[in-house]
């Protein structure tokens, strides 16, 4: 029997309908380094079908792609509803990569548009030339844009084009909620980058999970500042969650240090916010140096790397809670997240905010060891983690790759346990594991360790070639300022906390860890550089 209800379709569409009809004054408030652009949501929806129309003028039709080169601010928004909602395909490229990288993915998406921050023209003019498919690009804001030109594109001017347009609507098609509305590509460890193609579906549903109380619980209440970029795992899923529970956003386009985040935050006191690791560390550093008030913030979401318990713990002294959460570009990106059980205290509390969390309604985690069995959730048994659900990527693009698919499950390339009660605990990615004598070390807990005593900033543990044990740990830190901590002293910190067996022989002081494209520590450059074994 069919159920009687209708079946209307999930789709960006309709976010942007409900967003702009329901909460027209809810705020994108985009920050400028001296005050604040403000547009209202019901705004929002005008100039999001007037740059429809502009795009549709442009020839654009169909599923083509539509690639944003932009830091988090009120035209991105823009784009990322209009470009969807016209039944086309945004795509978001992370301007910190290589060259040759940004050039090959904006090939590979077939961009034929690029919309652009005047800021980062300069940027984009370094590759422009070279991206193929592309026939136009459209300038926001300010800056010089002579260094486009030259590139054999045609150049516009985003408010001119919008200026332009005829009426204040758009005629938004019916789409299919299975079809495309946005991709991503992620940063490609190994090989070329690999794109993630989201559809209306996957984004509306999981703009509503995050939405969820066992989530982010967002409502119009909230203003929310994601700090994670839009061109970076749809910024965590934010600004179309955002839009959906009439939240106001707070956009901190280019000033992503952590004084002006400081200023933006304590100015505009947003409820939550969402960035990786390093950020935050930034940011506590920052407070106890100058002061600032961060108690707006009801809940930061963290994640895209271990969360170190340290870091956690010191801001709860500041009045702000930091929740560990997990995802991948491939999972849209938010798949479990650490709200401990109602109950938990003292050092059980902080036991579970620790893990990488419980998952969300729709997303299943399996642990799979060696020949791919499965594995019990028993808090011990260590293998593979596997995810499905329907905002979980089932393929690449364009990219027959099934080594990270199996049996309709993703291969996370994460390598961790899973509780009887569902929190799943993270030791490694499985090119980072350490296996020394046969036996695997958790580069993870040797760096949250690490991180914890109070001289140390960063810490970065990789695995280095050794004659006697195939593999040892070699620990990079970075110390604060004036700190005279010896390696043999931090060996000893350890030495109270993990087995004598892990603890590693080699050190390397430095002034910084290497960092990723999206600002995770990049172990591949920390192996490379220390490949022999030898320290410099
Ligand atoms: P990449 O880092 O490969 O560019 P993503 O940005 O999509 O890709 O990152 C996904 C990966 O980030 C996960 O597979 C996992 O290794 C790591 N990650 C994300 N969140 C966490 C977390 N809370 N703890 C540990 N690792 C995390």
């Amino acid at each position: 029997m069919w159920s009687t209800m209708q079946d209307g379709p999930l789709t960006i569409t309709s976010i942007l309908r409900h967003g702009t009809d329901v909460f027209g004054d809810g705020e994108v408030v985009t920050y400028t380094g001296e005050g604040t652009r403000r547009r209202s949501y019901a705004e929002l929806g005008v100039r999001a079908a007037r740059l429809a129309a502009a795009l549709r003028g442009l020839g654009v039709d169909a599923d083509q792609r539509v690639a944003t080169f932009m830091w988090n601010n009120a035209e991105h928004l823009e784009a990322y509803f209009a470009v969807p909602s016209m039944g086309a395909v945004l795509h978001t490229l992370n301007l910190r990569l290589f060259p040759e990288q940004l050039t090959y993915i904006a090939d590979h998406a077939e961009d034929r548009v690029v919309i652009v921050d005047g800021r980062l023209v300069p940027l984009l003019a370094g590759v422009l030339a070279d991206m193929k498919t592309v026939r136009h690009v459209i300038v926001t804001g300010e800056g010089d844009r002579t260094p486009l030109e030259g590139a054999g594109k045609e150049l516009h001017d985003y408010e001119e084009l919008l200026a332009a347009q005829p009426g204040d609507g758009f005629d938004w098609p019916d789409l299919d909620e299975r079809s495309a509305a946005a991709m991503c590509y992620t940063s490609g460890t190994t090989g070329n980058p690999k794109g993630v193609v989201y559809s209306h579906r996957s984004a509306y549903l999981h703009s509503m999970s995050v939405c969820t109380g066992n989530a982010v619980g967002l409502s119009a209440a909230d203003k929310v500042l994601p700090i994670v970029p839009m061109f970076h795992a749809n910024a965590w899923g934010f600004p179309y969650a955002a839009v959906m529970a009439g939240a106001s956003l707070l956009m901190p386009d280019r000033f992503l240090q952590a004084e002006p985040l400081c200023r933006m935050i304590e100015d505009e006191r947003p409820t939550v916010s969402g960035a990786v690791p390093t950020i935050w560390g930034d940011v506590l550093r920052h407070v106890r140096e100058h002061g600032a008030d961060l108690t707006s913030l009801r809940m930061v979401t963290c994640g895209g790397s271990a969360v170190p318990e340290a870091l956690m713990r010191a801001f709860e002294e500041i009045g702000v809670r930091i929740v560990q959460a997990w995802g991948m570009t491939e999972t849209s990106p938010l798949a479990t997240i650490a709200h401990p059980p109602a109950g938990a205290a003292g050092d059980e509390h902080w036991r579970y905010r620790a893990t990488q969390g419980r998952a969300l309604a729709g997303v299943e985690v399996r642990v799979v060891g060696d020949g791919d069995v499965v594995l019990p959730k028993d808090g011990r048994s260590v293998g593979e983690i596997q995810v499905r659900g329907p905002w979980v990527t089932g393929a690449y693009h364009r990219d027959e790759d099934p080594g990270r698919f199996h049996d309709g499950w993703l291969r996370t390339g994460d390598v961790g346990t899973v509780s009887p009660d569902g929190y799943m605990v993270l030791t490694d990615r499985a090119k980072d594991v350490i296996k020394s004598g046969g036996e695997w070390i958790s580069s993870v807990e040797l760096e949250n360790h690490l991180m914890a005593h109070p001289d140390v900033i960063e810490a970065a543990v990789v695995g280095v070639p050794d004659e006697r044990w195939a593999e040892r740990p070699l620990a990079s830190v970075v110390v604060r300022d004036g700190a005279r901590v010896s390696a043999a002293e931090l060996k000893k910190f350890l030495a109270e906390r993990v087995a004598r067996w892990q603890l590693p022989e080699r050190w390397a002081f430095v002034a910084e860890i290497p960092k990723t494209s999206v600002g995770k520590f990049s172990k591949r450059t920390l192996r490379q550089r220390y490949a022999d074994g030898e320290m410099e």
